[in-house]
């Protein structure tokens, strides 16, 4: 347990309190002080002068649900059985800081993270809903519940689909970061006399793309529409123009997310309490843009999805840029390590604070997981295992395991979009990854409930390696 650093006016002792941000599609190199990009993030560049930022940290999943799930839980997407829910057995470090008497508040708008799938877990208060007031409206549901009751080809029907897609597509159909500010402070003004948590998390960067704010490119709402539209396609076919134009709708977002998270860190400060609060800002995953042939987010392993920014501040945090390749499995260790509070065996990950505090490295595996066929999206509410690809990450390499394809190995030091696919070329460091990829799998597969491979986990690392050898991957 850590030091107790101050009591309220009522003499009861106070721990520190902690902001966690997570901004859903946004990636590391958006962030200027990572050196990758022009510089669009200038609050988030000036708190990581406050702190500590990460330049090599690494969500576990690409996708929402799997990643939140990890970060909550501190555990890998395919553990569990691949529940994409929260379910009971799990302990979120959410409910650990409630338990010891954290006044907990969770507010976001992403209709995956809702209460169906138990991401309420350990909050006092979650604001879940994707109208701003957090109550579904009845009207609507009732006119949906008519239009899916026509037939696909009634003409009705089809005009009422094009004007939902038109709709979402020049709508922002999320809660903007400036409600989730203004609901989150309201909440905090009630809470100051005790320790508190805050998650919240922002939409504004996931598709569609609709930046409200002055850097907007200027384009017309049937543009702004026909370019949201290929978000959501597979395969999507756009040229050049096209592609920048949403690119740049998509910076013009991060600049809006970046001024929003400067509010929090004002609002901090403006309040005193930020000599007592830990902020730690982070994503969910990244957004594509082609890289790979696709748009959006969701299905592949590549650094343009798993890349992304980590920023923690608080007591005691000094400037300190970290390059250490690390996995946000970290993030619930840390977390409740920095609050100072034991953690859990269920937890995979590893405190980051030795990391933050004396720039002690700890040795870490940072592996990203995926397991949905690329032809049934829509989930069934598990991972398929049958699917599976379980990246690895080190400073110099990423091998992708892929169950149903070739595995994939890059040299991230010469071909960092990930392009040239050496797996054929380098036997050695591709047994040596795929070993520890494999023992990771068997790690799963004894740590959970699954069963997959169990029984025949030896067999696989064995023909794993006489393929490798006769290059069958
Ligand atoms: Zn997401």
């Amino acid at each position: 347990m850590t030091e107790i650093i101050q009591t309220n006016l009522n003499g009861d002792t106070l721990r520190r309190n902690l902001i966690l941000i997570t901004v859903d599609c946004l990636r590391g190199d958006r962030i200027n002080y990572q050196g990758g990009y022009e510089s669009i993030t200038p609050r988030m560049d000036e708190m990581s002068k406050n702190g500590a930022s990460f330049t090599k940290s690494f969500s576990v999943a690409p996708f929402t649900l799997s990643s939140m799930k990890s970060i909550f839980t501190s555990t890998y997407p395919l553990m569990n059985d691949g529940n994409l829910s929260l379910t009971k057995e799990m302990i979120s470090f959410v409910e650990i800081l409630n338990n010891y008497g954290y006044s907990t508040a969770g507010y976001h708008s992403n209709p995956w993270l809702t209460k169906l799938h138990n991401y309420n877990k350990g909050f006092d208060y979650f604001m879940d809903g994707i109208i701003a007031d957090g109550k579904e409206s009845n009207r609507l549901n009732i006119i949906s519940k008519f239009l899916l009751s026509l037939n696909k080809k009634n003409p009705i029907r089809q005009v009422a689909s094009f004007l939902h897609g038109y709709f979402e597509g020049t709508q922002f159909p999320y809660v903007r970061a400036n409600k989730i500010n203004e609901m989150a402070f309201e909440w905090l003004s009630n809470v100051s006399d005790s320790n508190f948590f805050i998650w919240m998390h922002y939409m504004d960067t996931h598709e569609p793309h609709l930046p409200i704010n002055k850097y907007s490119p200027k384009i017309s709402k049937r543009k702004l529409y026909d370019l949201n539209k290929n978000m959501g396609s597979v395969n999507p076919k756009l040229d050049d123009d096209d592609l920048e134009k949403l690119i740049g709708l998509y910076n013009a977002e991060t600049r809006y997310v970046d001024e929003a998270i400067g509010a929090i860190y004002n609002f901090l400060k403006y309040n005193n309490l930020i000599n007592n609060t830990y902020v730690i800002i982070t994503a969910d995953h990244g957004q594509q843009f082609m890289e790979h042939g696709q748009l959006g987010h969701g299905l592949y392993l590549y650094d343009e999805l798993i890349h992304v920014p980590l920023i923690i501040i608080g007591p005691g945090i000094g400037e300190i840029k970290i390059n250490e390749v690390i996995s946000l499995i970290d993030l619930a260790p840390t977390i409740l390590d920095l609050l100072g509070f034991d953690t859990t065996n269920s937890f995979k990950g590893k405190s980051l604070k030795p990391l933050l505090y004396s720039n002690e490295i700890i040795p870490t595996l940072t592996i990203s997981e995926e397991a949905r066929s690329e032809r049934k999206m829509p989930l069934n509410g598990k991972l398929d295992f049958s699917q599976k690809k379980i990246s690895l990450r080190t400073n110099k390499w990423k091998y992708i395991y892929n169950e149903t394809k070739k595995h994939e190995l890059y040299n991230l030091e010469t071909d960092k979009y990930e392009k040239n696919n050496l797996i054929d070329l380098e036997n050695e460091i591709a047994n040596e990854l795929l070993t520890k990829v494999l023992n990771h799998i068997n790690n799963l597969s004894t740590s959970s409930k699954i069963n997959f491979e169990k029984n025949n986990i030896r067999k696989k690392v064995r023909n794993c390696r006489k393929n490798i050898k006769s290059k069958k991957y």
